[in-house]
């Protein structure tokens, strides 16, 4: 098989990544259409190739050297939204940034859902995560269902919210192969009576996070899960020593010890030894092990989505 039109080798990863870091995909494609994301999937089955779904990099880190396989993004068709106001429902594709969802629920006035407004992944990416900033703030309390594509059988089908087995920035799609192609939510209950609270609860939101979270950074968020424990895994990290703390280009955030930032020239590998150190810290500290939060790319991501 020739390489199709949507293809491209050798393709650099760093820009699709939030914390600047990747090396290269061997095979990457933004797929615009199903026609183009059923020739990558075909391309990949018939190389053995594995196929890799980046979302808005906001979680990822990528490793340094060529990623053996298809990378695919998604965009054009999968980047569009319809509210189904009649039937309760908003429809979005998996590339629709979440805030723009988050925007657009809030300026029509659906309160509860600020925390969507905040998250900087994409719808796909989100379910994936099941992401969130609390409890009865997160994707698992508004999503009804997903159209979801398996790459290895190169067929579509749907999954109910029941079968995405959600936990604390967790799904099913962890460990099974299959990408998000489109969701549908529940709109909250009823538009809210007071004009313009929804877009002013995501506006105070994001004004609490950037007085504690470092902004205009390259970072992925938060490094780990907060462990089930007394406190979140900043406060163990923070008093284990560890803001501040760099390897190479790699350092933990001197305002949030749970956030790791590239500061210019950080290598994916550089990235790897300071989570271990922080890691190792806190367990030799306080006997907690914190469980990483990021999605190395493709080790997370390699034997779910590879055919053979
Ligand atoms: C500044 C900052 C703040 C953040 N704050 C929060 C927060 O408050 N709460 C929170 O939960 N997270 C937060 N995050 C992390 C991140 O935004 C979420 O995890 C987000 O859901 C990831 O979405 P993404 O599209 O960027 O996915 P990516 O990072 O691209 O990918 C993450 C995983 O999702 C998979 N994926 C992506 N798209 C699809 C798809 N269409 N189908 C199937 N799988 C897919 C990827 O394969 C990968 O395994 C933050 C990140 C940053 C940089």
């Amino acid at each position: 098989m020739t390489v199709p039109g949507c293809i491209a080798e050798h393709h650099p990863l760093s820009a699709y990544a939030a914390i600047g870091i990747g090396g290269r995909a061997r095979y990457f494609a933004a797929v615009a259409s199903m026609h183009d994301l059923q020739q990558a999937a075909s391309f990949a089955r018939e190389r053995q190739l594995p196929v890799y779904v980046l979302g808005r990099g906001s979680n990822v880190l990528i490793q340094d050297d060529v990623v053996q396989g298809v990378v695919v993004v998604l965009s054009g068709a999968f980047k569009e939204m319809s509210f189904q106001p009649g039937i309760g429902t908003v429809t979005t594709g998996a590339g629709v940034p979440l805030i723009k969802l988050g925007a657009a629920l809030a300026r029509r006035g659906y309160a509860g859902c600020a925390y969507m407004g905040v998250i900087p992944g994409s719808v796909g990416g989100a379910v994936r995560m099941n992401a969130g900033t609390g409890p009865e703030q997160e994707i698992a309390c508004h999503l009804m269902r997903v159209r979801v594509f398996d790459p290895v059988r190169i067929e579509e089908s749907w999954l109910e919210k029941g079968q995405l087995q959600f936990s604390y920035r967790q799904s099913i799609l962890s460990r099974m192969p299959r990408i998000v192609l489109e969701a549908i939510f529940r709109l909250p209950d009823q538009p809210e009576s007071v004009q313009g609270q929804a877009l002013a609860d995501i506006k105070a939101l994001f004004a609490r996070r950037r007085a504690v979270q470092p902004h205009s950074r390259q970072t992925f968020g938060s490094t780990f899960k907060n462990p089930a424990a007394e406190h979140a895994a900043g406060w163990y990290l923070e008093r284990a020593g560890m803001k501040g703390m760099r390897c190479g280009g790699a350092m933990v955030s001197p305002e949030h010890a749970n956030w790791i930032i590239n500061t210019g020239c950080a290598r994916s590998d550089e990235v790897k030894e300071l989570i271990e150190k922080c890691q190792a810290r806190v367990l030799e500290k306080f006997s907690i092990v914190l469980e990483r939060e990021v999605v190395y790319v493709p080790e997370d991501m390699g034997t779910a989505l590879n055919p053979r």
